[in-house]
């Protein structure tokens, strides 16, 4: 049995690389330390349906505030990723276990539990299934929506590389409000940052999202801080809006351990919000560009502004 807390065993294809030294974080990344009554409720649901969180598997900063108002990103098909991406904290291998039956209906009961008008649901990537797990995010969707009618969906999908692409209509067809897929960085970092995915390949993903239900918001974001040049990550923005994407999430890349991908610069506040400025003036519906941004960090307050955006770019509002 391997013990995922320890790094070794949890990522035992990053035992050979270097160590790259976790430099000290800037003032300006201040987090909310974990805990507190409202912190304890919502990782007291999620124990008791049994659920994993990527806020917690990828060690995200965020967690202490996110609990506390009751916001939990949950990760469906279990905590083990077939892909082996150099940023990120989930543990690596080959899953032992198949797809649980009872878990979209434990998704759907912990979004009850913690009365939540907008939930984001994730999963680790599952090439072992032939799929992808395409089936199961729509099982889940279905099962959310029908337990809790008025809660809005976002989905965070892996990239259903290796699969049938009929596979995406599954997923869509389910119809989450928001279908989100992150590039995760620029495309010349692809063989360093993210090797066993495709840059091309993502950016279809999201805009075949859009050709099948083009009513549907499509997202996507990238991390900042790993060696991306200023130009690269604009013309991210460009490839994003020819893929008719709405919404762009823009955070600061932290290293969750000396063996992951180092550090290659913390990111201004102020190169933050010039990437948003920019973003706007090539037309994204809505922006989050902050240090601390995360695909799911505020939501769904992000989500009521993106619907905004919309009905007031054709004129409804
Ligand atoms: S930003 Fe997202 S992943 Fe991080 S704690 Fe908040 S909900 Fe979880």
């Amino acid at each position: 049995m391997r013990n995922l807390k320890d790094p070794a065993q949890r990522h035992p294809e990053k035992t050979h690389r270097k160590v790259n030294i976790q430099p000290r974080k800037p003032d300006w990344i201040r987090v909310k330390a974990p805990g507190g009554i409202a912190y304890e409720q919502t990782r007291k649901i999620m124990r008791e349906n049994q659920l994993v969180t990527v806020c917690e598997e990828a060690g995200c900063p965020n967690v202490g505030e996110c609990w506390s108002h009751g916001h939990a990103t949950m990760m469906i098909m279990g905590d083990v990723c077939t892909r082996a991406c150099t940023f990120c904290n989930i543990a690596t291998g080959k899953p032992l276990e198949g797809l649980n039956p009872f878990e979209p209906g434990r998704v759907a009961d912990a979004v009850l539990k913690l009365n939540l008008k907008h939930v984001v649901i994730t999963s680790v990537d599952r090439d072992d299934l032939e799929d992808g797990g395409a089936g199961h995010f729509a099982t889940t969707i279905r099962a959310v929506r029908r337990r809790n009618p008025q809660t809005t969906i976002e989905i965070l999908t892996p990239d259903f590389l290796n699969c049938d692409p009929s596979v995406l209509e599954l997923v869509v067809e389910a119809r989450p409000d928001v279908f989100n897929h992150n590039l995760e960085t620029v495309p010349g970092l692809y063989p360093e940052v993210r090797p066993g995915a495709r840059y091309f390949h993502s950016l279809r993903l999201l805009q075949r999202v859009k050709e099948i239900d083009p009513s549907l918001f499509t997202k996507s974001g990238i991390m900042v801080g790993l060696g991306e040049d200023r130009q690269a990550v604009f013309a991210v923005m460009d490839d994003m809006r020819a893929a008719d994407i709405d919404f762009l999430t823009i955070g600061q890349y932290l290293q969750p351990t000396p063996k992951h991908h180092h550090i290659d610069r913390f990111v201004e506040p102020e190169e933050f919000e010039q990437y948003k400025k920019a973003a706007y003036g090539k037309g994204f519906l809505m922006v989050s560009s902050t240090p601390l941004t995360r695909s799911s960090y505020h939501a769904g307050d992000d989500f009521a502004k993106l619907r905004n955006a919309r009905m007031l770019k054709l004129g409804r509002a």
